[in-house]
């Protein structure tokens, strides 16, 4: 490509709202330019960027033998109703009615849409396993867009969701992606860490989430300096064990309290056996496993009361779907296990789920008729959500370290939370119908682009990798002899021949000029063709950022092979 031909607008000073690295360089240096809040305009380098990292994506989707389709991005609404996540999904998803008054949605994720194919298409379990993924824009009309292309409005996603006949093959596949994006995040020259995920919205069991390490990431993470723990703060929440102190000041408790389900539920004014499945559910995170002890939180904003019922029957319990959640409106909260090795863990936004803890179903270990506001205070509640650094790994005791990251992607073993209700079902070898189980994984393309920036950069611009670079190689004449361009021309005639995506800067600007813009917009590796070099039969060589060196004009285009 010829620079001259090459749109890219770079800009003198850095925008005034650009507040991370990356941000400023996209934009400096002619990357992307916004449309709106949280929307962008992809220009051609940028483009390119992100097919060459959607190819790695690919190329190691297809080796794990994922197959790749298209769903569309506008949904209907009625398949939320169905998979009972409408309401709880919020303002993120951005909903609207056709001239048909039909409600649909701009898919911020496609769990509903890929189950409602399935129950369709699915019949037997000889077509299980299966995993299907898409490279596609999303919209999530996020409350506060930022850093560019980090947290957009509209964005580059990969989603794959994968199903199963049974959960056996299920983490299989899940540990099969998990290598994949290790893989990934590998060939794209990125620092980063797998870490133990809360399952969010999203629901199911099992969650990894992998994150770039940069100053600049939204997310805190915990990592253990003697062991392999890592896990997201807001999941290394609900298995930090520093709650024994509000443990031991609960169980000076002389109110015996409520202890039962029923009594709970009376109190609360809801349904037993509802509320009982939906403790369960919320506390298990939906993979229900072994008794546990759980408590109800009632009221709108405010934690008002707990109380805790213990050593639950598993036998007993049957999981709430999400609807049936739903309409247990007055409760805002639940408490998990407190033990000896189980940390008090409370969440007033129903969204988290709790992992189980090893002592948490034991019958002996467990307080009751705890009130919180008056057994424990709000601000005790509030120290025990955040986990520091110096505190104990929960694994083997050895400390605790922070460090700041970048979501870029997330895996999630779902289990049956969207196949039941979407009715995902199969003939398996006995010829009975049952339920599929299903993963899903996503991975942040447009967040990636933004970064590796935030890794790859310096007092000069962009550093890409050379796997990512817009062009590999930079092809610059200095002056504009003619004699210059026509060897110039000559080069960028046999690169293009050998396969190599060059730029011809062959613009008539001072050297000074080109060479910023090179380093600007990342070019790995520089070849320059100069009078003074020329009559010697030289090229100048070398990498962006360090110096370069004489090289025999015959022997250039071997050389950037
Ligand atoms: P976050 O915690 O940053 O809001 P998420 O957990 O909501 O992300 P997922 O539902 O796990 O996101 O989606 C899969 C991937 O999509 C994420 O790991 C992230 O890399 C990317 N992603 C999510 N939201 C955005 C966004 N607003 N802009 C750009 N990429 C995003
Ligand atoms: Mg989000
Ligand atoms: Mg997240
Ligand atoms: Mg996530």
């Amino acid at each position: 490509m010829r620079y001259s031909n090459c749109f890219v607008p770079t800009l003198r000073d850095v925008p005034a709202d650009a507040e991370v690295i990356s941000h400023q360089l996209l934009l400096r240096a002619g990357y992307i330019r916004r449309v709106t809040s949280g929307v962008y305009d992809y220009l051609p380098l940028a483009l390119r960027v992100l097919r060459r990292i959607e190819a790695i994506i690919r190329e190691e989707m297809e080796r794990a033998g994922a197959q790749e389709l298209l769903m569309p991005m506008v949904q209907p609404t009625e398949l939320w109703e169905k998979s009972g996540r409408l309401a709880k999904y919020g303002p993120e998803l951005l909903r609207f009615e056709d001239r048909h008054a039909h409600q649909s949605c701009l898919g911020p994720t496609h769990e509903e849409v890929i189950c409602d194919l399935m129950s369709r298409e699915l019949r037997s379990y000889k077509q299980l396993p299966l995993n299907l993924y898409q490279i596609q824009n999303k919209f999530r009309d996020e409350i506060r867009p930022r850093f560019g292309l980090m947290r957009g409005r509209e964005f580059v996603m990969k989603d794959a969701y994968s199903f199963h006949a049974d959960d056996e093959s299920l983490m299989a596949e899940y540990r099969n992606m998990f290598d994949t994006y290790t893989r990934i995040f590998d060939r794209l020259g990125l620092r980063f860490r797998p870490v133990e995920a809360d399952t969010g919205s999203i629901g199911g069991s099992d969650s990894h989430e992998f994150h770039v390490l940069a100053d600049s990431g939204e997310d805190v993470i915990a990592h253990c300096e003697s062991c392999e723990y890592a896990a997201n703060v807001e999941k290394a929440i609900s298995l930090r064990s520093a709650p024994v102190a509000a443990s031991a000041a609960v169980a000076e408790l002389e109110t015996p309290g409520l202890t039962s389900v029923e009594e709970v539920a009376e109190f609360a004014g809801v349904d037993a056996a509802q509320l009982l499945k939906t403790l369960v559910y919320r506390v298990s995170g939906g993979a229900f496993d072994g008794a546990v002890v759980a408590a109800c939180v009632r009221g709108d904003d405010q934690l008002q009361t707990v109380k805790l019922i213990h050593a639950l029957d598993a036998d007993a319990v049957e999981m709430a779907s999400d609807a049936e959640i739903e309409s247990i409106g007055g409760v805002t909260g639940f408490v998990g296990p407190i033990g000896l090795n189980a940390p008090l863990y409370i969440d007033s936004g129903l969204e988290h789920a709790l992992d189980l803890v090893a002592g948490a179903n034991r019958r002996d270990l467990h307080l009751t008729g705890v009130d919180v506001g008056r057994d424990i205070s709000g601000a005790q509640l509030v120290d025990l959500r955040e986990t520091r650094a110096g505190d104990g790994c929960p694994r083997c005791g050895g400390t605790i370290a922070l460090s700041r990251g970048i979501e870029v992607g997330q895996v999630f073993a779902l289990g049956r939370r969207y196949t039941e209700p979407m009715e995902v079902v199969f003939q398996n070898q006995q010829g009975k119908r049952e339920v599929a189980t299903m993963g899903c994984y996503g991975i942040g393309v447009s967040r990636l682009m933004a970064a590796v920036v935030e890794q790859c950069h310096d007092d000069g611009g962009i550093a890409w990798p050379d796997v990512l670079a817009p062009f590999p190689v930079i092809l610059v004449s200095m002056g504009k002899s003619d004699a210059v361009l026509e060897a110039s021309g000559e080069i960028y005639k046999q690169l293009q021949t050998a396969g190599i995506d060059v730029l011809w800067d062959e613009r008539n600007e001072r050297p000074g000029v080109k060479f910023k813009d090179a380093e600007l917009i990342g070019i790995p590796l520089q070849i320059v063709i100069g009078d003074r070099g020329l009559k010697e039969g030289v090229a100048e060589f070398g990498r962006r950022g360090s110096d370069r060196r004489e090289v025999a004009i015959a022997d250039v285009v071997a050389m950037a092979t």
